[in-house]
């Protein structure tokens, strides 16, 4: 028993003081753990395989910023497949160094899904030998799904038997597992809640190997802990997700405002309201030539007239973007009841945009621009993001110094913003929120030009994020990140807040070791102190 609590108190230790990411103890290990991983193919009897060559890919995200390499991938077959390696990786203790990272679409931004020198578990080959398994019948319809899998597959497949999940990103080509670590906001947020508000149980692998399957009843401080919590205390492999009717077909309404109050009280009467659109979000346009003849190859104008007369050149303006679903046998009374809805709000007239699209190409919208920036060989570039959560009633302070100050002639990429509800959340969950219950999602999703040293350059585009964070801690803004980025454990300390005690006694149940996820830079696997 002693022994038992002094290592404890040394695991404690090490995880809470061996957060130091400005020493590299790792580096010097590399063969060591390459010699390790290779007698590993032989003592576990995998299904799937190790792979130890042509590693680049696993040191890639999205953000194309951080590039960290592995010492092998393992390709699973089977869940037992990433129990046994964690199970073995665990059991040779602390002195290993070996770390393990799951890594969905690999569309993080700064290597959260990348495992310097250790395992990198490839979950989208993983979530492609996996079925899919609906249970349609009853008050509580769900899919059954790998953590690996895509959303985009996932509405294809659901979509089949009539149904869709109801929470969405903006973007499907991303993994369960990926999205679920993290929360899965989109526009329907606002009254589903995000992704992980919208599951029924999970299959997860923790970090001393055990599978356990957990629900808001069976093991509910591991259900909650992973939903939100950054892959820090197990690898997702199954996942219920939660079903609705899927619609058919689907409104797309953009309207611009150039007042940014009207604007907000808008957004914010749309989501107080159970009867209105489905879908809420909004961007900020900075000074964005020919704006709304862009929109006319997409969207059909109510009043090309005054639209021609409306100009955005040298403007900050507004744009809300707003959806409604509707099914077939609704088509005839849709735009009478759009037409109701959009009569209480005070958008600027003549700019009205519709689009009746199918509900997949909505949903799926983001990927044509995607295939578009891919021609242009525009989508691998670096993606300097960065992504806040501002309470309601700091959002004009926000708008004012950020959108008046510090973005004030152009931006990098799109600007998202729009309010999401809490009250109507589940927050028991590991995500972080500002704790008033509406709060904006502020989304600056800009790309840089690798050899740019102007204002698109990657350096400028940094330093401008690093003002827009300073003016939310000097104006005491109480932000916080989304999809969430820092360098010490300080930091991570002061984003947790009060729930960092939860946190940490979680890492020390789940993944005592800190095996997991060492991407996300909240702990490290301390060798020396033990
Ligand atoms: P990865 O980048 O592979 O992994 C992300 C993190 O989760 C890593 O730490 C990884 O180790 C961990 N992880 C991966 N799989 C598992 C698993 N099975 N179990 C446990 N941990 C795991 N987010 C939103 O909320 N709303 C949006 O609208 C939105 N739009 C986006 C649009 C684009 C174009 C991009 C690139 C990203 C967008 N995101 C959005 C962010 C996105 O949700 C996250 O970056 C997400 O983590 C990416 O999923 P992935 O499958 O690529 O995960």
């Amino acid at each position: 028993m002693l022994k038992h609590n002094t290592l404890v108190f040394k695991i404690l230790t090490a995880l809470i003081l061996g957060c130091d990411f400005n020493r590299s103890r790792i580096s010097s290990t590399t063969n060591l753990h390459h010699a390790t991983l290779t007698s590993l193919t032989t003592e576990l009897k995998l299904s799937g395989e190790l792979q130890f060559d042509n590693l680049h890919h696993a040191a890639k995200d999205f953000g194309n910023r951080y590039h960290l390499l592995p010492a092998a991938i393992l390709h699973p077959k089977s869940v037992s497949d990433i129990s046994s390696l964690i199970t073995y990786i665990f059991q040779m203790g602390p002195t290993s160094g070996l770390t393990v990272a799951a890594r969905g679409h690999g569309h993080s931004l700064e290597g959260q899904a990348q495992a310097h020198h250790g395992v990198v578990v490839n979950m989208e080959s993983f979530g492609q030998s996996q079925g899919m398994q609906f249970h349609i019948h009853g008050d509580k319809p769900f899919v059954d799904v790998s953590g690996g899998a895509l959303w985009i597959n996932i509405l294809h497949e659901s979509l089949k038997h009539g149904f869709a999940p109801k929470s969405w990103t903006d973007y499907l080509h991303l993994t369960v597992g990926g999205t679920l670590s993290n929360a899965g906001i989109s526009g329907q947020a606002f009254r589903h809640g995000p992704q992980i508000n919208n599951v029924y149980q999970l299959q997860v692998v923790t970090g001393t190997g055990q599978v356990v399957i957990c629900t808001e009843d069976m093991n509910s401080d591991l259900f909650y802990g992973v939903l939100g919590g950054l892959g820090q205390f197990g690898i997702i492999t199954r996942a219920h997700i939660s079903l609705e009717p899927a619609p058919k077909m689907v409104k797309w309404i953009r309207v611009l405002y150039s007042d940014f109050t009207t604007f907000t009280k808008d957004q914010e009467k749309l989501i107080s309201s159970d009867s209105s659109f489905d879908y809420v979000e909004g961007f900020v346009l900075i000074n964005r030539t020919g704006l709304l003849n862009n929109w006319r190859s997409s969207f059909k104008c109510k009043d090309p007239v005054q639209a021609s007369r409306f100009f955005s050149d040298g403007k900050t303006v507004f744009c809300l973007e707003i959806a409604k679903y509707f099914k077939q046998e609704d088509a005839e009374t849709i735009d009478q009841k759009i037409e109701m809805y959009l009569s209480k709000l005070n958008y600027n007239e003549s700019t009205l945009f519709v689009s009746e699209v199918s509900y997949v190409e909505f949903l799926d919208r983001v990927h044509v621009s995607e295939l578009k920036l891919q021609e242009k060989g525009l989508w691998d570039v670096p993606h300097p993001w960065l992504n806040l959560l501002v309470p309601k009633s700091k959002i004009h302070k926000f708008a004012s110094e950020v959108f008046g100050k510090i973005l004030t002639d152009t931006s990098n990429g799109p600007i998202l913003i729009y309010p999401v509800d809490k009250s109507r959340w589940n927050t028991k969950t590991s995500m972080v929120t500002p704790t008033e219950d509406i709060f904006y999602l502020v989304a600056f999703l800009s790309s840089a030009m690798p050899s740019s040293e102007g204002t698109d350059s990657l350096e400028y585009i940094l330093n401008q994020n690093k003002k827009i964070l300073e003016v939310c801690e000097s104006a005491k803004l109480e932000t916080k990140q989304y999809l969430p980025h820092y360098n010490t454990q300080e930091e991570w300390r002061t984003h947790y807040g009060s729930q960092w005690d939860v946190f940490v006694r979680r890492k020390l149940t789940y993944d005592p070791l800190a095996i997991l996820t060492p991407g996300q830079r909240i702990f490290q696997k301390v060798t020396s102190y033990l």
